[in-house]
Parts: C-alpha cells; sequence; structure tokens
C-alpha cells in the first residue's frame, strides 16, 4: 500500500511540476491546465483534474493531492484539502471551480446561522425545535436539536432560528467566518464570493436553509469549517510549505463566539444522516453536506476527534451525498488502514 502510493506520488510528482508552476499565474477566465499530458491528448477522454499542489510539496502533500484527485474522479468539481490549524493547502484540485468561482454553498450556510444562533443566544446545543412540516422529509422530523438538525440538514430548523436571528446578524457572522470577500489564498484570480447586502425579511427563513443569494468557493467554506474545529481562527489558505511555513491568522473570532455542539452535528451527520456516504469505520468523518439547484457540497474534516484534514468537496453537478462520498474515498486512503500522515510523511 505505502509502496504503491509513493510509485504514485513519483509520477504525480513529475506531473504536478508543471501545473504548480502554471497555478502561480491563474487568472480569470484561464483554463485550469491538465496533469497528464497523454491523456489529455486524447479527445474522447476527459482531461483528468488539475491539482494545485505547494512548489516544495511534502509526500503527504502528494498523497493527499492524488487522493483528492482520483477520488473526485472525472466528476466536474474541486477539492480543497487544507491543515484546519495552519492554513496551509495541501492540494487543491480544480481551481476554476474551487477558487475562482462563486456557487450557492446550500445547506453548508446552515453552519453560519448555527454560529450565529448559538452566539446570539437564540438557540443552546439543547434547544429543541418542533419540525412538523415543510421540510424536505414530508412528515417533518419532530422534535429536533441543533446537533440532530445539521445531521439530517432540517430547514424548518435553521429557517426559525434565522427568522430571530434577523438577515443583518445572519450577514454579520457570514463576514465574520469570511464569507463575501477574497480569503487571500496565495493565488492569483480567487473570488469574492457573495454575501447580499440586504434580504427582505420574509426571504429570511429560506435564505438561512437553501443560502438563495449568497455564493461562496471552496476555499472559503475550507476556512470556515476549520475556524469551528481550531478556536475561531480565521486563517489566510496559502499553498505552500512544508518548510518555512508560517501561518496567518487574519483574525480571531469574537470571545462571544460559541461554536459548541457543531462538532457533534457534524459528526452525526456521518454516523447517522445526510453524509453517510462518508462512513468509515475505520477512519472517523465529520462534516456538512449541501444540496441545491444540482450541486453538491461536503465541508469536512478528520479525524473527527482530533482534526487533522479538513476536506471541501464541490460538485458542479451532484449532491451532498455525492460529495460526502468523493471525501469519504479521500479519508479512507489517507486515513484508513495502510495510509494515514505517519506512512506518508506528513506533514
Ligand atoms: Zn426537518
Amino acid at each position: 500500500m505505502l509502496l504503491s502510493a509513493l510509485v504514485r506520488a513519483c509520477v504525480l510528482r513529475y506531473s504536478l511540476a508543471l501545473s504548480t508552476l502554471v497555478a502561480a499565474s491563474l487568472s480569470p477566465g484561464t483554463a485550469a491546465p491538465a496533469t497528464t499530458s497523454h491523456r489529455a491528448s486524447r479527445s474522447t477522454v476527459r482531461a483528468p483534474a488539475a491539482v494545485i499542489l505547494p512548489a516544495t510539496a511534502s509526500a503527504w502533500d502528494l498523497a493527499v493531492g492524488q487522493a483528492a484527485r482520483s477520488a473526485l474522479g472525472h466528476a466536474q468539481g474541486a477539492v480543497v484539502a487544507m491543515d484546519p490549524h495552519t492554513g496551509r493547502v495541501h492540494a487543491l484540485v480544480n481551481p476554476a471551480l474551487g477558487m475562482q468561482r462563486g456557487f450557492q454553498p446550500c445547506s453548508v450556510f446552515k453552519i453560519v446561522v448555527g454560529i450565529a444562533g448559538l452566539s446570539e443566544g437564540v438557540i443552546t446545543p439543547e434547544t429543541v425545535y418542533n419540525c412538523r412540516k415543510g421540510c424536505w422529509m414530508w412528515a417533518g422530523h419532530g422534535p429536533i436539536d441543533l446537533r440532530r438538525a445539521l445531521a439530517v440538514s432540517c430547514n424548518p430548523y435553521f429557517e426559525w432560528v434565522g427568522e430571530q436571528l434577523g438577515y443583518e446578524k445572519i450577514q454579520r457572522y457570514a463576514h465574520l467566518l469570511g464569507l463575501g470577500e477574497p480569503s487571500g489564498i496565495n493565488l492569483t484570480g480567487e473570488t469574492a464570493g457573495r454575501v447580499p447586502t440586504f434580504v427582505r425579511p420574509e426571504a429570511v427563513g429560506h435564505l438561512s436553509s437553501h443560502a438563495a443569494g449568497v455564493e461562496t468557493s471552496a476555499v472559503q467554506l475550507a476556512v470556515l469549517v476549520s475556524a469551528t474545529v481550531n478556536g475561531g481562527s480565521i486563517l489566510t489558505p496559502q499553498v505552500s510549505g512544508p518548510a518555512d511555513f508560517v501561518p496567518r491568522e487574519r483574525w480571531h473570532l469574537p470571545a462571544t463566539t460559541r461554536l459548541e455542539g457543531l462538532a457533534d452535528g457534524f459528526a452525526a451527520a456521518v454516523n447517522e444522516g445526510s453524509a453517510s456516504a462518508a462512513f468509515d469505520p475505520e477512519v472517523a468523518v465529520a462534516g456538512k453536506t449541501g444540496t441545491c439547484s444540482q450541486l453538491g457540497w461536503f465541508a469536512s474534516y478528520a479525524p473527527a476527534d482530533g482534526p487533522q484534514l479538513v476536506v471541501v468537496v464541490f460538485l458542479r453537478y451532484g449532491s451532498g451525498h455525492g460529495a460526502s462520498a468523493v471525501a469519504g474515498r479521500m479519508f479512507r486512503e489517507l486515513f484508513g488502514p495502510g495510509g494515514g500522515p505517519v506512512a506518508a510523511g506528513m506533514p
């Protein structure tokens, strides 16, 4: 397993050297480079994903990049893999879709509403809401708390939280979590995404569950989910290192920010909810899915009880279920038996 990983890594190193160089000049509208020229030249086969790695990639970076690319396969989408404690980007697959364009984050935005609700005292992790109708599950989820609402992505729960908050507070937390402006990643052509300046009061509920009008990149969501596991640090993602790497914190969330209860919900999503495709008895994964407008998202990390790697998967045509399956394959290869950070030479 390790030997085959190293062989793959060596093959990848040759092909990635080019894409890493090209990445430095990425600009809006530039086609992302294919990494394996002999495949790209065959018109009948879609070019494999472009993978951006640090110029001085470690064995772990190479392993992460290879796992991300093979897990995504030929699906149109993007994967970003980042260290949640430092912001070091190990790999970014398809930057054109993962960084240069924003898309509706769908139910991943419920993380923002959850943090706002907890921090503003609208809910605690124990608060129970009765989901009776109007949910994606027609009969409703019945009495439901934050953990379960995150796990099954209950719409009425978050609509109720959002309506109590009002849009101004939701907007404030969206910005605090880094949305609506470039993350500052050291690649050119990054999108700012979009956080609406105004939302009609009657539309706040729908925005809280579906993120209508909001646009985010996978890179922005990697920063956001990292903040939930690193104690509230909004980091600048950097494709560099591991040698001489210096983490950069853009800001820290206010001391009044409450993050308790989120991790339980993210773990429950994988163990008993919308992200069950990422479940593996050997690797504890946690995260939040998003599905809407044919888009699929999974903002995740592993190991659940000591996060070492944040992975955000975006599918241009897919679902949260499909995106969680991609992340699951990736985590399995990296953290499952025979793999793992130590075997791959982390960092
Ligand atoms: Zn529900």
